[in-house]
């Protein structure tokens, strides 16, 4: 069990200044383990405090008050170790929703990289078969799903190129270089009308990829998407887009087997 600590932004009012201002900034811990003291920039936590109710205001050494909770998943989300690129929560929510991914879905996935998408699927479906074939990859994700406490995941040390070995697969997610190299082994490995999902950044492993599957009588294309997030400053009168680039995370493209 883990424990999220936050320390409330305070503001207080200047008259000198006639304006009020923001006297302790918000701050949040991360508290991973709950039998020993936590040390914060704001004094030290007693153990004993860490083990209260969710919902409790506790103070520290200093006499900071903090508010005290259970790490969900998406705490516990951010804190995993990074190797290759990850998907972005954006994109991995429309393939959630575009497939309707649920507790009684089978699904397959390549590569783990460093299972960010693994550990979001595994956390709402029944079983993950995961293919990765590089071994520091493999040594990471597992760290990483094993942090995040998920059980029904079955990473395999497996070129998913040569073949799955699943059958009645409700959804194959693909993120990785050649995902038309998969196409043949997704017809006899996805339910029909499963769905067949492709992740990648470039607009040519988009192109192939969406040309050969068109070339199959066994996939209907429903979809080719990039989805772009726009990050809004909201402050009193302020209400703006914050002042930054919209960046290219990939093209996603989402087909169903049919024959
Ligand atoms: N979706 C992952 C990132 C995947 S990065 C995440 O969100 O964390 C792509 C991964 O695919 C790499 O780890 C790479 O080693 C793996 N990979 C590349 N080709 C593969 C293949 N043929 N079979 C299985 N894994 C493969």
């Amino acid at each position: 069990m883990s424990k999220i600590l936050i320390l409330k932004e305070k503001k207080e009012f200047i008259p000198e200044l006639d304006k009020s201002l923001i006297v302790v900034k918000q701050r949040q811990y991360f508290v991973e383990d709950l039998n020993q003291d936590f040390h914060t920039n704001y004094g030290v936590i007693g153990k004993d405090e860490l083990k209260k109710k969710d919902g409790s205001i506790i103070k520290s050494s200093q006499g900071k008050e903090f508010i005290l909770f259970s790490a969900g998943f998406t705490d516990k989300y951010k804190r995993i170790k990074r190797l290759p690129q990850t998907m972005p929560l954006k994109d991995i929510g429309l393939i959630i929703a575009e497939t309707a991914i649920n507790k009684d879905s089978i699904i397959v996935e390549a590569g783990v990289g460093s299972g960010a998408l693994t550990a979001c699927l595994a956390n709402i479906c029944k079983q993950v078969y995961s293919y990765e074939i590089n071994q520091q990859h493999l040594d990471a994700s597992k760290q990483n799903l094993e942090m995040l406490d998920l059980k029904n995941i079955n990473i395999k040390n497996k070129d998913i190129y040569q073949g799955i070995d699943e059958k009645e697969v409700d959804v194959i997610v693909l993120d990785l270089a050649e995902p038309w190299q998969v196409i043949n082994h997704a017809k006899t490995s996805l339910k029909i009308g499963g769905f067949f999902v492709s992740y990648s950044p470039s607009a040519t492993q988009l192109q192939n990829f969406v040309n050969e599957l068109n070339k199959q009588d066994n996939f209907i294309v429903i979809k080719s998407v990039e989805l772009l997030e726009r990050f809004w400053k909201v402050e009193g009168r302020i209400v703006r887009p914050k002042i930054m680039p919209i960046a290219h995370s990939g093209f996603i493209t989402i087909a169903r087997r049919i024959c």
